[in-house]
């Protein structure tokens, strides 16, 4: 059965009249009592609210370690706190604190390479773009060789290594954007791993010893042009662990790295060429640069929001199924036209927040707490790529080893403010066994789930998820459908793609009256009762064999002697 009075019968009008693509409703995966709790709970009213708060005014945007931020904490921590939930961290504590370092580095504006007694020069901006990689003042590289080191990738799971055992110490490495994408047999065809990313390079990089990283732009390797690079304003970190570190973090265009190249004799689309193989091997270039930074520090406090409803059985309430949404923006910065300073994050995600708070009041609704215990987890800085739950992952109020899942909800994804849809996303599809759970609740709200529509862009790694999925933690995280029920084939898609455009990180991300609840409210009982299932399951969800993030979790459950 679908959902709610209103949702059935719209459903049912639907189903008479149009064949719904692929999809039909059908029997519902949970007991009616559970379902019953899905639309008592999860209605207009509960999810307006929460984001008519949130995205006022009086909240700033919410960005890190301002007021704002602190009263969105507050307000989330006793919604949790009056809809049962217990305090999720040591003494009580309903926030865990946590520290970002904020790092400015000032970049020369020009820098040289020397190859065989010739010199290239070239431009800030124009050229390179780079920012500084230690949390100190600042660094320098002093007359460091360049090495070509393909893609830099070390995937023993696609039998792919590109150092080949080279010691590369002191180097500064030129390295390929992306992953291998033009063959399945080899990596996932065109869908982008962590292996793709930019932080996986320049970690890639530290952890070989390398001083410095230099990645080659391309618009297609990147998935975004360009301007995005040159943007070296502040970025914020978590305080430096005892993890290796880049001194000097670089991006450059390809047409400033052909030049480079060719002073030492070298063709990049010859190099290129060789490290789309398995048997590529590092190329010293004999090229040698020096380049100095200074940086400065910055620290802010932020939190995340836990509350947890322990589970009810013996065994299994051990085991932690993770709710999740973030809880900061952008605050205060650049007008828009209309002079707005605020960015309210309405969608952004004021929106998840809402639905992670419905989805946690259902689910303590419940006349039988779910087996597992649920941990609802507000994150902070996200923004900052996603630190707040990335503390999360490396403080776990459980050992990782008993998460059962984390299901993450991410407004920015899932737009989901247009009306009920024929369709949802399943960001990560094809990535672990969760998927048949979120498969069986769509199914029965008449609705069928696909894979990310833009694999390339690499969602997957670009948010709160990643950083469960990264210690092995399975993961859910929706995106939005767009065949909107009731409206033309394009209509869902043009108005994603205008809100991307309009409002995506703008001040005019806010909540007004074209909002279609309806969507938001399937969304959250999807949710709700995919985070259902997963507590109640016998075994704990898996990846998929030979998945990206299947050795984290087996190392996850050697060290809880599982
Ligand atoms: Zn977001």
């Amino acid at each position: 059965m679908p959902l709610g009075p209103k949702g059935a019968q719209l459903a049912l009008i639907a189903w008479v009249l149009t064949p719904i693509s692929g999809a039909q409703a059908e029997t519902s995966p949970v007991p009616q009592a559970v379902e019953q709790a899905a639309y008592t709970y999860i209605t207009r009213a509960t999810l307006e609210a929460p984001i008519r708060f949130l995205s006022s005014d009086l909240l700033e945007g919410r960005g890190p370690g301002t007021r704002g931020d602190e009263l969105a904490r507050v307000y989330l921590q006793t919604q949790l706190e009056g809809s049962g939930y217990q305090p999720a961290f040591p003494n009580g504590s309903w926030q865990q604190p946590f520290d970002l370092i904020g790092i400015k580095s000032m970049i020369p504006p020009t820098w040289s390479f020397q190859a065989k007694g010739a010199q290239i020069e070239l431009k800030l901006r124009a050229d390179y773009s780079a920012a500084g990689g230690l949390q100190t003042g600042g660094a320098s590289i002093n007359n460091a060789e360049l090495v070509f080191i393909g893609y830099g990738i070390q995937a023993p799971e696609y039998r792919w290594d590109d150092f080949k055992g080279v010691n590369v110490t002191g180097k500064v490495l030129v390295i390929m954007n992306n992953n291998p994408d033009w063959d399945p047999k080899l990596f996932a065809g065109k869908r982008r791993l962590y292996y793709g990313r930019w932080a996986y390079k320049y970690e890639s990089a530290a952890r070989a010893g390398a001083v410095g990283a230099i990645i080659i732009h391309t618009t297609a390797s990147a998935g975004y042009p360009w301007q995005v690079v040159q943007d070296t304003s502040e970025y914020f970190e978590l305080p430096a662990g005892n993890e290796p570190r880049l001194r000097l973090r670089a991006w450059m265009t390809a047409e400033a790295v052909r030049r480079v190249l060719k002073a030492g004799g070298y063709d990049l689309d010859k190099l290129i060429a060789a490290a789309r193989s398995r048997d590529f091997k590092p190329v010293p270039l004999g090229i040698r640069t020096s380049i100095e930074v200074t940086n400065t520090l910055s620290t802010v406090r932020t939190a995340n929001v836990g509350g947890i409803l322990p589970g009810s059985d013996p065994q299994l309430a051990k085991e932690l199924v993770v709710l999740s949404a973030h809880h900061d923006h952008l605050g205060i910065g650049a007008p828009d036209a209309s002079g707005d300073r605020i960015y309210h994050g309405a969608v952004d995600n004021a929106l998840g927040c809402s639905q992670v708070l419905a989805a946690a009041r259902a689910l303590s609704g419940l006349p039988v707490r779910t087996r597992r215990t649920l941990l609802v987890l507000f994150v902070a800085a996200e923004e900052q790529q996603y630190l707040g739950s990335k503390y999360y992952a490396q403080h776990p109020s459980v050992p990782v080893g008993r998460i059962a899942a984390d299901v993450n909800l991410e407004g920015a994804f899932d737009r989901d403010i247009f009306g009920r849809t024929h369709d949802a996303t399943l960001i990560g599809m094809g990535k672990s066994s969760l998927d048949e759970i979120a498969e069986s609740v769509a199914r029965s709200q008449g609705r069928t789930l696909r894979p990310d529509q833009f694999p390339d862009r690499g969602y997957f790694y670009r948010s709160d998820q990643f950083s469960f999925a990264r210690v092995g933690v399975p993961t859910l995280n929706f995106g939005e459908g767009t065949e909107v029920i009731g409206r033309p084939a394009d209509w869902g898609r043009q108005q994603v793609e205008a809100w991307e455009r309009h409002k995506y990180h703008q001040p005019a991300d806010k909540l007004d009256d074209s909002w279609n609840f309806d969507g938001v409210i399937e969304d959250a009982q999807l949710a709700m009762l995919s985070t259902w299932l997963i507590a109640q399951a016998e075994a704990m969800p898996t990846w998929k064999p030979g998945d990206e993030f299947e050795a984290a979790r087996k190392q996850a459950s050697a060290e809880m002697g599982q």
